[in-house]
C-alpha cells in the first residue's frame, strides 16, 4: 500500500469530520443498518414494489448465476456494454460469462484491466501501479504512446472512454444504496457513472439486497460515511439518485418514457446467502458499505496486499487481531471479534493452518516460534505471512 496515500487519507478524514461527529454518525449508521438487516425481507419487498411503481424492472436473483441469466436476457445481442466500478458485479465474473465486451469506465478499473493487475482494495483498484507501468500497459494493449504522468494518462483515458460511453446502448452499474421508497443512489468522483446511467438506452443496476435502507435520510448518511471513510472527502463529487426511467409529459401531457436519460431501468437484486447470514451470529458483515477503510489501516494488507477475512480459513489466521479495522469501520462491524469467533469454530473442527501448527511445535520444542536458531543466524521462516 502507498504510504503517502495512508498518511494523507488519515489527515483528510480527520478534517472532514470531528471525532465526536464521526462517533455520532457511526452510531446512527450501525442502528439503521441493523434495523435494515433485521427486517431484510420486508425491506426487499418494499424496495421492489416502490421501484416497480416508479417504472423500473426489478428481478430478485437467488444467486449470482441467476443474476447472470437475467443480465444475458436484458443485454441481448449488444456487442459491448459500459460498466462502472462495482464489487458486487466483479464477483459475477461477467467478462468470462457474457458474450458482450465489457468496457470498464472507472479510470482505476480501466487501467487495472489493461495492466492485468488488480489491487484487491475495493475503492482504489490501480493503486499499486506506477505511472511507468500504466504507460507501458497502454502502449502494449492499445499501441498508444502516453507520457508516464498522471495527468497525461487521465487525459488519454478520458478521451478513449468518452466515445465508448456515448455510443453504448447498455450501461451497467452497482448501487451504493437503494431505499425502500424506490431510490437508487450511486456515488462517484469521476463522472463516468453519471454518463453511463443516463446516456445509454438501458441502465442496469446490480446490487445485493443488503444495500437497502429505509429512506433518503438514511441513504444520505451512508453517502456521507462512504465519502469520509472511503477517501477522506467531506462529500463525493457526484451523487446520482435514480428513481426510474427518464420521462416527459411536455407534449399534451402524454406520458413518454425515454426523454434524455435511460429509457429502461433494470434492477437486479441478488440474495445469495444473505437471508441466512442475516439470522446468524455474523450478520454484521451485511452492514458493510464497502468504503475500504478497513483495508487502508490494516497492517497485514499494508504488508502483503491481501486483507485477512474472518470466514476464510487461511486468510483468518493471517490477522494479527490488532482491531484497527473494527475501530475504523463506519458501521462498527466488529471484524476483530468475527476473527476470534471464526477461529473458535475452526478450532472445533481441528482446522489450524500448517504454518501455525509449525509455530506451536517450535515453541514447544525450542521455546520460540521460529525453530532452531544457531548463534548469529536469522530465522529461515517467520510463519507470520
Ligand atoms: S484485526 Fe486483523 S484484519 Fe483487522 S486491521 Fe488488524 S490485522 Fe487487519
Ligand atoms: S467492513 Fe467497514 S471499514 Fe471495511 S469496507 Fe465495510 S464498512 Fe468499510
Amino acid at each position: 500500500m502507498n504510504k503517502k496515500f495512508v498518511t494523507e487519507y488519515i489527515e483528510k478524514r480527520s478534517k472532514a469530520l470531528s471525532s465526536k461527529e464521526a462517533e455520532e454518525l457511526r452510531d446512527k449508521l450501525y442502528n439503521l443498518k441493523k434495523t435494515a438487516i433485521d427486517n431484510l425481507d420486508e425491506y426487499v419487498k418494499k424496495a421492489k414494489s416502490s421501484l416497480e411503481k416508479n417504472g423500473c424492472h426489478v428481478y430478485l436473483a437467488k444467486s449470482n448465476q441467476e443474476a447472470i441469466e437475467e443480465l444475458k436476457k436484458i443485454i441481448g445481442d449488444e456487442k459491448y456494454i459500459v460498466k462502472s466500478k462495482s464489487n458486487t458485479i466483479n464477483k459475477l465474473k461477467i467478462d468470462e460469462k457474457l458474450k458482450a465486451e465489457i468496457v470498464e469506465t472507472d479510470t482505476g478499473d480501466f487501467i487495472a484491466a489493461l495492466a492485468g493487475k488488480k489491487d484487491p482494495h475495493p475503492v482504489i483498484p490501480a493503486l499499486s501501479l506506477t505511472e511507468k507501468e500504466i504507460s507501458k500497459a497502454i502502449k502494449e494493449k492499445l499501441s498508444k504512446d502516453v507520457e508516464p504522468k498522471a495527468e497525461k494518462i487521465v487525459e488519454f483515458v478520458r478521451n478513449y472512454l468518452r466515445e465508448k460511453m456515448l455510443s453504448a446502448k447498455v450501461g451497467l452499474t452497482g448501487a451504493n444504496v437503494i431505499t425502500t421508497q424506490g431510490q437508487i443512489v450511486i456515488l462517484e468522483n469521476e463522472g463516468n457513472i453519471s454518463i453511463i446511467s443516463h446516456v445509454p438506452e438501458k441502465h442496469i443496476v446490480v446490487a445485493g439486497i443488503d444495500k437497502i435502507v429505509k429512506d433518503m435520510d438514511e441513504a444520505n448518511k451512508v453517502v456521507k460515511a462512504a465519502a469520509v471513510w472511503g477517501t477522506g472527502q467531506d462529500w463525493p463529487n457526484y451523487v446520482n439518485v435514480i428513481s426510474g426511467p427518464s420521462k416527459t409529459g411536455d407534449i399534451q401531457n402524454i406520458h413518454i418514457e425515454g426523454a434524455h436519460g435511460a429509457q429502461e431501468v433494470h434492477v437486479i437484486l441478488i440474495e445469495n446467502d444473505k437471508y441466512e447470514v442475516a439470522k446468524g451470529k455474523y450478520k454484521d458483515k451485511l452492514f458493510c458499505i464497502n468504503c475500504g477503510a478497513c483495508y487502508d489501516l490494516c497492517p497485514v494488507y499494508n504488508a502483503i496486499g491481501q486483507i485477512p477475512k474472518p470466514s476464510d480459513f487461511e486468510r483468518n489466521y493471517k490477522c494479527t487481531l490488532c482491531s484497527n479495522c473494527a475501530l475504523n469501520c463506519p458501521v462498527k462491524i466488529d471484524r476483530q471479534s468475527n476473527f476470534r469467533n471464526n477461529r473458535k469454530d475452526f478450532n472445533k473442527l481441528e482446522k489450524i493452518p500448517q504454518a501455525n501448527k509449525k509455530m506451536i511445535e517450535n515453541v514447544r520444542k525450542y521455546g520460540n516460534p521460529f525453530g532452531e536458531i544457531k548463534d548469529g543466524d536469522t530465522p529461515k521462516e517467520l510463519y507470520c505471512c
